[in-house]
């Protein structure tokens, strides 16, 4: 895929909308080659069936999740709608149950589009005291007879851990498959279809572009049918990356493991900052032995790492003072620090938690920080000088 004629070593951004073909007897091969498996090496027709610089960055994703195939989308949601969408068969009429604490965007999708449009019959299941009681969940699983479950490895903003390897057990004994959204954990920390997951997605507009420059997705598996339903579903429906964005995540996606242990670093760093100031109530860090979940964090990620988002908040007691030192704290930070409804930029960004999801989550000192690789020392100081204004 190379361009031979410059000895370039990079692939190239192959902005082809169709590709040419020399004459129709050509054309009708390839079609029908296509048509049987989309995935014979060489064989391009259409970028929004498949496209060389797209290729070229699945390659990348393969050999981090360790998968059997990767396919590329626009972004996370596309990823989801796929991954939902290949176990959304006509005769299918068992319910779906979906953790509750996942993104708020699939959230969203689940009641706007799933239950609302397509009249798919999910539930939720929810964690009590900040953790999923498996036992609890062993005995919906057994009244519900659900057919497909779907879970985050890290859950937004409260970073619930769960021990994917049980779910993923208990839920195939009961017929059901398994989607994980790995994107806050990532491969560095753990590898869902390793333990069995059905199918994993990302949304690669986070840790793996790790930029904030672009929006991308994608969905990962190791079974070729399933493979066979993604790429016809994205065919189709037209949810493929574009060449431009496939070559920045392609570029990008090779610092993503520098990019993520140094992101992770600042985060503890960090973390030890908030935990011992008196003006912060409480702070959810899963590397925190306090954090609910912390042992299931020891245990899935094999001290790996406990991944590089933070959520935090400050006391009050009332909501008016909690909220005062929220704003006096994003007010200090503000010339380096910005409010981006996004993570794993390279630098740190920071949510108002209460401002994006305050049916869910109604305290007003809640933050949710995702650190970036600056150099420790200056966001060091950025951090605590800016706690030191919030008595
Ligand atoms: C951002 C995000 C998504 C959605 O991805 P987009 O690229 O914004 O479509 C899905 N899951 C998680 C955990 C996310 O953080």
């Amino acid at each position: 895929m190379k361009n031979k004629s410059v000895n370039s070593s990079r692939i190239p951004v192959y902005r082809d909308a169709g590709f040419e073909f020399s004459d129709a007897d050509t054309t009708k091969d390839a079609f029908a080659q296509e048509t049987e498996n989309e995935r014979v090496p060489g064989l391009y027709i259409y970028s929004r069936y498949r496209n060389p610089t797209v290729v070229s960055a699945e390659e990348e994703i393969i050999k981090l999740e360790e998968s059997s195939w990767a396919l590329l989308t626009q972004t996370g949601m596309s990823a989801i709608d796929i991954a939902v969408s290949v176990h959304q068969h006509a005769e299918a009429t068992r319910p779906w149950l979906f953790f509750s604490e996942i993104y708020g965007g699939t959230l969203s999708f689940t009641e706007s589009i799933l239950k609302k449009r397509r009249g798919v019959q999910v539930s939720y299941f929810n964690p009590e005291n900040e953790e999923y009681d498996l036992d609890l969940f062993a005995r919906v699983l057994r009244d519900t007879r659900p057919g497909l479950v779907y879970i985050e490895a890290i859950s937004n903003p409260m970073l619930i851990v769960t021990d994917l390897e049980k779910v993923i057990e208990m839920a195939h004994s009961e017929g059901a498959a398994v989607i994980v959204d790995n994107t806050f954990a990532t491969p560095r920390l753990c590898k869902p279809l390793a333990l069995g997951a059905d199918l994993v997605i990302h949304s690669a507009t986070k840790y793996f572009s790790g930029h904030g420059n672009i929006t991308a997705g994608v969905l990962c598996g190791n079974d070729a049918r399933l493979m066979k339903e993604a790429v016809e579903y994205r065919k189709f429906v037209g949810h493929m990356l574009s060449p431009d964005d496939a070559y920045r995540l392609q570029t990008q996606i090779q610092t993503f493991g520098l990019r993520f242990d140094a992101q992770s670093r600042n985060a503890e760093g960090i973390t030890t900052l908030l935990d011992k100031h008196p003006s912060v109530e409480r702070v959810w860090y899963p590397g925190l032995p306090g954090h609910p979940t912390h042992n299931t964090a020891l245990k899935l990620f094999g001290g790996r790492g406990f991944g590089a988002m933070v959520t935090f908040s400050f006391r009050g007691p009332s909501d008016n003072e909690k909220k005062n030192r929220r704003d006096k704290f994003i007010m200090a930070v503000s010339d380096s620090i910005k409010i981006i409804p996004s993570l794993g930029d390279p630098r740190t960004i920071i949510m108002p938690v209460e401002s994006v999801w305050g049916a869910k989550y109604p305290d007003p000192g809640i933050i949710r920080m995702s650190p970036g690789f600056e150099d420790w020392n200056n966001l060091e100081c950025i951090v605590s000088g800016a706690l030191d204004k919030v008595k």
